[in-house]
């Protein structure tokens, strides 16, 4: 496979696009359950969240609509600086709207419980947190998560849209980063 010839560190597989297949199945059913009869907004939390998304948006057969917008917690490398940037804010208004937030993980909770608390102030009808991984072993901040793909030990994670300095967020399994 070609990420195999990519140098240093090496991807090892921790969850098959197999398993994320069947997982984001079971998500996209109790969202379709929870919404049915609303249009919901899914709000992705960029870049990470972009393939999760795309998968889950296709299974979940309600008019909802999609908006992005992009924080940043980390700089070049694997410790989070805690220190939340957005650097891309929300064009529209969710004033009213049922919305659904979608992160690809939750490690110290410092990002999510920005967000959340950002978008709050703007007045949605309802919000709600969807995540395809949890990492609960390193939490600094308590973070209730609505809908939840995974747990993960306390590993660097990339691949399903993950990366490690943008690298790695095209191959199709989740993957552990070695060192
Ligand atoms: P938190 O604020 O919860 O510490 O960090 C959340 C953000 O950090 C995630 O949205 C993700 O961008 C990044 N992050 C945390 N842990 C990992 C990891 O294991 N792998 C990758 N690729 N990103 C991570
Ligand atoms: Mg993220």
């Amino acid at each position: 496979m070609l990420y195999e010839m990519v140098s240093q560190p090496q991807p090892k597989i921790l969850i098959t696009h197999q398993e994320i297949a069947k997982t984001v199945t079971r998500l996209a059913g109790e969202i379709r359950r929870d919404y049915y009869g609303k249009q919901p907004l899914l709000i992705g939390a960029l870049k990470g969240s972009f393939v999760f998304m795309a998968d889950l948006v296709r299974q979940l057969d309600l008019p909802l609509e999609v908006e992005f917008v992009r924080l940043s917690t980390y700089g070049a490398g694997k410790e989070s600086s805690g220190k939340v940037k957005v650097v891309q804010g929300l064009k529209t208004s969710i004033k009213g709207r049922d919305v659904l937030v979608v992160e690809d993980i939750v490690d110290t909770g410092i990002t999510i419980s920005f967000l959340l608390n950002y978008l709050k102030k703007k007045k949605p009808a309802s919000l709600k947190f969807c995540a395809l991984t949890d990492k609960p072993s390193r939490r600094r901040v308590p973070v209730s998560i609505d809908y939840l793909g995974f747990t993960v030990p306390d590993k660097f994670i990339v691949g399903y849209g993950l990366d490690f300095d943008e690298k790695f967020r095209y191959l199709p399994d989740i993957c552990e980063l070695g060192s």
